[in-house]
């Protein structure tokens, strides 16, 4: 069962991922220094560092599906 409060959202625009918000600064369509094929790997049971550019907050990404990013930390606060 995924907690719901770890999880964002994500977009894809061919082999690049995307945010519509980043979840500690507000920063709107942030390009995520990952790629799809990441996700992959991600899936697989290796964590992945996630680095958001905007302002370099940090979250281990341990899951993903086609929309959401897992991460080991609450993403959401007011949920
Ligand atoms: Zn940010």
């Amino acid at each position: 069962m995924i907690p719901f409060s770890h999880t964002w959202p994500y977009e894809s625009i061919g082999d690049d991922l995307y945010v519509q918000d980043c979840p500690f600064c507000e920063a709107s369509h942030v390009l995520l220094p990952l790629k799809k094929k990441h996700l992959s790997h991600v899936n697989t049971g290796e964590k992945k560092l996630l680095v958001f550019p905007c302002c370099f907050n940090k979250v281990s990404i341990i899951e993903a599906d086609g929309d959401y990013l897992l991460a080991d930390r609450p993403l959401r606060k007011f949920t």
